[in-house]
């Protein structure tokens, strides 16, 4: 699934630049620094895949990466600046909302966690407008190697229990760590499914 050609469609800071719908869209989100450009180029195993959505000050754009024939893999742009301005904060919102409610080709968003930290309260607007949204999420925590062995257990079952009474929350989530590589065959699994379904 992974080992096909990808490339880079295009940015999007507006609806109407939305490239056409292909095959299966998965989408990656999360706070700035969680990992998620790191994740998403240990899952392709292309080095600058996600460097482009990384760049600082560069415009906040959903960044659209077609992977072999079946999938499309969407960047969306990180959250939870510490000094954000409200008008970035209502921009992002605006954009990510508006694509969630109307794309009916993504097939689930995986919402990435600093596994150090679990959930943070700037986590939970966006797993709100997912659950508002109707699209199926599933959360991945990053960053497994900077914990302590034994500590995952407990962050994982702390995690658990804060989704679980949420409507479009996937019940499993899945642990993992870009440097050493634990946990991506299961997220390749998981995505591998939603292409079967
Ligand atoms: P992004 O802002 O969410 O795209 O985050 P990046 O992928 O750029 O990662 C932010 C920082 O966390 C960088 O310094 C990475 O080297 C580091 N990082 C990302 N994933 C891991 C991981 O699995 N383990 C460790 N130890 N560090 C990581």
């Amino acid at each position: 699934l992974f080992a096909g050609d990808c490339s880079f469609i295009k940015g999007a800071v507006k609806l109407d630049q939305l490239p056409d719908m292909a095959g299966v869209e998965i989408a990656f989100a999360g706070r700035s620094n969680v990992g998620k450009s790191s994740l998403v180029n240990g899952l392709t195993g292309r080095k600058t895949l996600a460097k482009v959505s990384n760049t600082p000050g560069r415009t906040q754009e959903l960044n659209f990466f077609r992977i072999g024939s079946k999938l499309t893999l969407v960047d969306m742009p990180g959250y939870g600046f510490a000094s954000a301005p409200e008008a970035k904060v209502r921009a992002w919102t605006k954009l990510v909302f508006e694509y969630l409610r109307g794309r009916p080709t993504l097939a689930r968003v995986y919402v990435l966690i600093d596994g150090r930290h679990g959930l943070k309260t700037t986590d939970l607007p966006v797993l709100d407008m997912l659950d508002k949204a109707a699209v199926s999420y599933q959360i991945v925590l990053t960053k497994a190697d900077k914990l302590k062995p034994g500590e995952h257990e407990e962050r994982l079952a702390g995690v658990q229990d804060a989704i679980k009474k949420r409507p479009a929350a996937f019940p499993d989530v899945i642990f993992t760590s870009s440097e050493k590589g634990d946990g991506l065959p299961e997220l390749k699994a998981a995505i591998a499914r939603l292409i079967a379904e």
